[in-house]
């Protein structure tokens, strides 16, 4: 039992961040033509504006947490306060009430590295950096994907080698969010390369600031560069940095790929962008149109039942369910949803969207447009996500892929029926 009750928890909550962030203004009305028209799936900043914007986000966090609202229900030993779930929640929805700097940094670190620590690290790595993490004095990265080790995640070919006490990484990892601005990364890399593919790896935490660590970024087609090529030049990482028992990377891997689809699960439906193009077909004399009031109905439809379905996923795992295939839906609806959009706003736009008239609310879509297919991708594809609702929910016959052991089948494990 708690030792403050939901509402006086709520009540405190609400003075703190009255104390310490401006209250939004209430939800102004959306009208085309002012504000900014940026519309963009990644938040492109250039590196040096990112700098300082990470610097306002860790002040932030370490605000919260030395309040007490930085780990609401993680364990008091690592500077958490266990309290219980709706208590997080209660503050997310007091907070969201209140202009605070964007926290998209700590996604990867907190949503995934961190709950993996928690779970396989050494006490050694957990009291190093678990505390740290959640105050925002470091962030985390997820080293999985490689050039030929992606959906296949079990193929990668980063080694690591023992030496004494020490373990040595050598390799190249690839699309790593965020690299550039960590201070840690959850490595899988292999230990050995005799043992059948999915049980020679292993976890490890590594710091990325280390001079063996080398990072160059990656541009993508919207212009921004916000993943990494990693090359690892024989990093030099403790034994007591390794997460879980030797060779037992492959689950370490599925505790952190389990949160990473809760977190895409759990993301919003973008409310704001349906009131822009609503706006935008009317500013665009296209309200009356039938074959557009029918896309946009469509579109409207699918935004709708996918926000329901994702809840009552969520609502599954905060009663204590694992993340289940039912995440692989939520991702894909997701994405189809965002094609839908896409496709909505080039049949309003048409050549405005691709040619830079310098009028407002047109080419400013090309970023979401060149951003989105990075969605479908990022997390497990669309194509793997398929796979999986048609195995695991629809009990069609399995995949005769490169390896029927992908890491996205996997995570069904325990929550799938038949
Ligand atoms: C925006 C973004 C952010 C990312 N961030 C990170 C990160 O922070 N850390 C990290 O480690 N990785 C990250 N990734 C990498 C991501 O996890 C991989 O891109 C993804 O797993 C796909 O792997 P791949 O690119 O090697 O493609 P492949 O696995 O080579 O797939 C190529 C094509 O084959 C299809 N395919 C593969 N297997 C099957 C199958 N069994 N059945 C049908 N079709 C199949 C795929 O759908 C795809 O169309 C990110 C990627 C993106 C786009």
């Amino acid at each position: 039992m708690a030792d403050i009750s939901l509402e006086e928890f709520k009540t405190q909550a609400e003075d703190f961040l009255a104390a310490n962030a401006p209250r939004k203004e209430a939800e102004q009305k959306f009208v085309w033509g002012q504000g900014t028209d940026k519309v963009a799936m990644f938040e492109e900043k250039d590196r040096n504006d990112e700098v300082a914007d990470l610097q306002r986000a860790c002040d932030w966090r370490a605000k919260k947490f030395d309040a007490g609202y930085g780990w609401i229900s993680g364990p008091k030993a690592f500077g958490g306060s266990e309290l219980p779930n709706a208590y997080q929640r209660a503050f997310d929805s007091l907070e969201s009430q209140f202009q605070v700097p964007s926290q998209s940094y700590f996604t990867i670190g907190l949503g995934m590295v961190a709950p993996t620590i928690a779970v396989h690290a050494s006490d050694v790595a957990k009291d190093l950096y678990l505390k740290k993490m959640y105050r925002g004095d470091i962030v985390g990265c997820q080293l999985f994907s490689e050039p030929g080790a992606g959906s296949d995640l079990a193929s990668l070919q980063t080694k690591a080698e023992r030496d004494g006490d020490v373990w040595v990484i050598t390799g190249q990892k690839v699309w790593t969010s965020g690299a550039h601005y960590s201070d840690i990364g959850e490595v899988i890399a292999r230990t050995d390369p005799d043992l059948p593919k999915h049980k020679g790896l292993t976890g490890f935490i590594v710091n990325m600031r280390d001079p063996a660590v080398e990072i160059r970024p990656l541009r993508q087609m919207t212009g921004g560069a916000s993943f990494n090529e990693v090359f690892f030049n024989e990093l030099r990482v403790p034994d007591d940095h390794r997460l879980g028992d030797l060779n037992n990377g492959w689950n370490v891997a599925l505790t952190t790929l389990m949160n990473e689809r809760a977190a895409i699960g759990a993301g919003g439906g973008g409310g704001g962008i349906y009131s822009r193009i609503i706006e935008m077909t009317r500013a665009f004399g296209l309200s009356d149109d039938p074959v557009t009031r029918q896309m946009l109905a469509d579109l409207l439809i699918h935004n709708k039942v996918s926000g329901y379905n994702n809840q009552r996923s969520m609502d599954k795992i905060k009663a204590g369910s694992l993340p289940g295939p039912e995440m692989s839906m939520a991702k894909l609806a997701g994405t189809m949803n965002m094609r839908r959009l896409c496709d909505f706003v080039s049949h309003v736009l048409g050549a405005k969207m691709i040619a830079d008239t310098g009028e407002w609310g047109t080419y400013a879509w090309s970023q979401l447009i060149l951003g989105a297919p990075g969605g479908r991708i990022a997390g497990g594809s669309d194509e793997v996500m398929r796979n999986i609702v048609g195995e695991r929910v629809l009990g069609l016959p399995k995949d005769a892929g490169i390896d029927s052991k992908s890491p996205f089948n996997e995570l069904k494990v325990g929550t799938q029926k038949g």
